[in-house]
């Protein structure tokens, strides 16, 4: 393939219109989708030299490289949780075309609720890893003059670091947030803050981990149930499944060593322990078991039928 075509986001069948599910502690997860966009392969890849990353995640003629923002959608007993809050649509031209954003077929992630016959007020949980614009900018929209919840209903639980953060004027990374993705959320009282490691809903643990933000959190499902496979949402700790040599760390990451020292615990407990991966920003593959190889992780691709 190559990297023209890439850019084009001709390559296969978009994740919007291929829905894949998995089980995992009592819940049923289910892709969603929200947009493609594009990022400088150099940000994403820190200091992994590119004519290793460029194999595996081909550059463009500006240097980006393909994402995705895939939340995804967790069931149990009739609650919905939606891991994740996508880009969104509040960007004019010009952001549009920084972040290359893109949406086959128009889809959306109210878009593809939709094409599961779920409302937005049907939502009962908003999990969010950190509060960077692409991990949260669908959660709110634009009403008219008014910004106003995307799912009124929902509880929206945030890392409390992340909202500290959002809120500190000065800060490294004060690029990634946007107070219009927060603030009418907490305006609407519709926020509860996380944090440490903690048992949010039953089979549903969160463990906040740091590195790339300070509150960076990874979602798991069915940790603790010993007749269940664990699955493991990964926020930006492992942002695509070729991101998954414990050194491969992003250089928008605050915290080096902390990433390093999670990634590291993190990588090695989801081989040893046959974790299946979530990826958000992999444009390619949603669900993925992390396998040992030699001294290095390979990722197996999870098919359907293993999944069942
Ligand atoms: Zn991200």
């Amino acid at each position: 393939m190559s990297a023209s075509n890439e850019a084009e986001g001709t390559a296969g069948q978009p994740l919007g219109s291929t829905r894949q599910e998995i089980e995992a502690g009592g819940w049923r997860i289910t892709t969603l989708f929200d947009a493609y966009f594009r990022l400088d392969g150099g940000a994403m890849w820190g200091v992994v030299p590119k004519n290793l990353w460029a194999r595996m995640t081909p550059a463009a003629d500006d240097n980006t490289i393909r994402l995705s923002a895939r939340p995804y959608l967790a069931e149990r007993d009739g609650v919905k949780v939606l891991v994740e809050g996508g880009m969104g649509d509040r960007w004019d031209d010009k952001m549009r075309g920084i972040y290359h954003l893109e949406r086959p077929q128009q889809t959306s992630l109210e878009g593809t609720l939709a094409a599961l016959d779920i409302a937005p007020e049907e939502i009962d949980h908003v999990v969010c890893s950190h509060c960077h614009f692409d991990h949260v900018g669908a959660l709110v929209r634009a009403d008219g003059e008014a910004l106003v919840p995307r799912f009124p209903r929902a509880r929206h639980h945030f890392p409390k670091a992340e909202v500290e953060a959002e809120r500190t004027p000065v800060h490294p990374r004060r690029a990634s947030y946007r107070a219009d993705d927060i603030e009418p959320l907490i305006a609407a009282g519709l926020v509860d803050l996380t944090e440490g490691d903690i048992e949010l809903l039953p089979g549903l643990t969160l463990h906040e981990v740091g590195g790339h933000s300070g509150g960076m959190t990874i979602v798991l499902f069915g940790e603790n149930d010993p007749n269940s496979a664990t699955a493991a949402f990964w926020g930006d700790l492992i942002p695509t499944a070729h991101h998954i040599q414990p050194p491969y760390i992003m250089a928008y990451d605050i915290d080096v060593p902390r990433s390093f020292e999670m990634r590291t615990k993190w990588l090695g407990r989801a081989a040893d322990e046959g974790f299946i991966g979530m990826s958000y920003h992999d444009p390619d593959r949603a669900f993925t078991r992390l396998v040992r190889d030699g001294r290095r992780y390979a990722a197996e691709d999870v098919s359907e039928a293993r999944l069942r």
